[in-house]
């Protein structure tokens, strides 16, 4: 299994205080990752969970709707720990409207977080691994880059961006022993669902396509994370590997 080990690596995970990015926080570090943390507020139980395992926890207070705090994140974790081995680029926000009625400010900030952030800080983080001899990106994509959705225009074409800026960089960092890789969970419960959730039409149709036959928890997440983070995934590059319960193949 030592394949499969992040003893001595450090991990950035944004958006690791709930959900996806907790789950996929609290995985790596159980295979031996150290971990940064990095959100709009504090992480509390993310944090005891991985100093519990004996791993070190970091929490880095930063918004990334914006992206004039991201360089610093990175220089913070170069300096605190040495390098970034593997950076899970998760923080995601979502907005519902018709797409007559839809905000033009809804579709900035969902671009601005789930794309551009993404973009700026896989540059900021690339460039250290490249100067260290290689590392993993991994992204978090959706059933929304195979998909159009309903409602959702911009985290449509967010997460549709995702899966083509995966392919892209690891095109263009292949050659410096970079691995750029994108999980695309199902439908997940969490708080970016829960509209979806407490509405039991739209939930008993969802859950009526998947044919594991339950909506995916964080913790589904952990495996396929720890996989992409890991020397066991060396030729995997540009992949977009479904976690959906076999939502995809119904
Ligand atoms: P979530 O619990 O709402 O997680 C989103 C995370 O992003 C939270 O930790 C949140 O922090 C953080 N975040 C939001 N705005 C931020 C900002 N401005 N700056 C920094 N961090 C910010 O929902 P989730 O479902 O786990 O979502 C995680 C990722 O999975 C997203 O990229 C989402 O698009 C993707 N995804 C989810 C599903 C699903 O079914 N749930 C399916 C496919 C893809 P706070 O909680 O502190 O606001």
């Amino acid at each position: 299994m030592r394949m499969f080990s992040l003893e001595g690596k450090t991990a950035i995970v944004t958006g690791a205080r709930t959900g996806i990015g907790r789950g996929i926080a609290e995985g790596l570090a159980e295979a031996g990752c150290d971990i940064v943390g990095a959100g709009h507020a504090p992480m509390p139980e993310t944090e005891a969970y991985i100093t519990g395992l004996g791993r070190k926890f970091r929490f880095y207070d930063i918004d990334l709707v914006k992206q004039d705090g991201i360089q610093a994140l990175v220089d913070t974790t170069i300096r605190e720990f040495g390098k970034v081995d593997i950076l899970v680029n998760n923080a995601g926000i979502i907005r519902r409207n018709d797409f007559l009625d839809f905000p033009e400010k809804d579709w900035d900030d969902v671009i601005s977080m789930n794309l551009k952030s993404l973009f700026v800080l896989s540059q900021a983080v690339a460039r250290n691994m490249r100067d260290n001899g290689g590392g993993k990106i991994i992204n978090i994509a959706s059933m929304l880059s195979f998909q159009g959705g309903i409602r959702v225009v911009s985290y449509t074409a967010s997460k549709s961006g995702v899966a083509g800026m995966t392919k892209l960089m690891a095109n263009e960092l292949a050659k410096y022993n970079i691995q750029v890789n994108a999980i695309a969970p199902g439908y997940i419960d969490t708080n970016n669902t829960a509209a979806l959730v407490s509405d039991p039409k739209r939930s008993a149709e969802i859950l009526g396509r998947i044919p594991a036959g339950r909506w995916g928890k964080p913790q589904d997440m952990k495996g396929a994370a720890v996989f992409l983070a890991s020397s066991a995934s060396d030729y995997v590059n540009g992949h977009i590997l479904a976690v959906d319960g076999g939502w995809l193949a119904r």
